[in-house]
């Protein structure tokens, strides 16, 4: 499932509300430092036709005439989401883009929340990790607890490290939303000790102030993935929830 537009939407969202997106990667393909197994835009390599990044000038063009349409629609909106085709913070404008959305968000649907989608592995530069302190929503992700379980269900590009990853989070002081997948592959389950008890430690250690628990409801392009149940997951996630972290949980009923 690719977007086409670098503006799209509105649409509804499991865990937004009406939300309109905005995609800073190719129209006709995926670009991403991962290649998840459960990804809903499908394999990396089907995507590699289209390389063409929208610039700032374009998305700001493209998110004023949108916010304009709808506001004249009368339509009202919960959140402007990144959450294209791939990674946002690959844009090399991404910080610039942000500064744009969030003026045109003051100016248009102040209350709307600006929320981004990022799989994390780009907040240890320093522009990214400035842009994402100023959005409502900054939504990263951790799936697996180690590197060799993240290969297994995030097939990271080379270089990824996990211990990176949660070292730049942990300066968000917990001002930020974990998001975090729950499935069952051929060599991956959520459920297993190994995954969920290092990824309750990493809750722990940096103490998001929301996590988002969901599981896959799109087609995936490894074939034979479970999904979880809300119930399933609520008993996973339950030594958490005594503990008072606050998780929203989505999936199958
Ligand atoms: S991080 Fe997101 S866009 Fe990238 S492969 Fe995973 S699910 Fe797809």
């Amino acid at each position: 499932m690719l977007r086409e537009e670098t503006v799209f939407g509105p649409i509804h969202s499991r865990r937004l509300g009406r939300s309109l997106g905005i995609n800073l990667l190719p129209t006709k393909g995926k670009l991403c430092n991962f290649d998840c197994i459960y990804c809903e835009c499908g394999w990396n390599c089907d995507g590699r036709g289209d390389t063409v990044l929208p610039t700032a000038a374009k998305v700001r063009t493209d998110l004023e005439n949108k916010l304009m349409e709808l506001m004249l629609e009368g339509t009202q909106i919960d959140s402007i989401t990144f959450s294209g085709d791939g990674e946002p913070t690959l844009n090399p404008e991404f910080p610039r883009i942000i500064e744009d959305t969030l003026f045109l968000r003051d100016a248009y649907c102040p209350s709307a929340k600006v929320s981004v989608l990022s799989n994390a592995t780009r907040v240890h530069v320093p522009a990214v990790f400035e842009a994402l302190r100023k959005v409502d929503n900054p939504i990263l992700k951790i799936d697996a607890p180690t590197d060799e379980l993240a290969a297994r269900i995030n097939q990271p590009a080379p270089g990824y490290s996990i211990e990176r990853v949660i070292e730049a989070l942990e300066r968000f002081e917990g001002d930020f939303i974990l998001q975090t997948m729950f499935l069952r592959s051929k060599d991956f389950d959520s459920a297993s000790p190994e995954v969920l008890d290092g990824w309750m430690a990493i809750v722990r250690r940096l103490k998001p102030r929301k996590i988002m628990v969901y599981t896959i409801d799109r087609p995936t392009p490894e074939k034979e993935i479970e999904a979880f149940s809300v119930a399933r997951m609520e008993q996973l996630v339950k030594p958490l929830l005594d503990e008072g972290f606050q998780i929203d949980i989505k999936g199958k009923e």
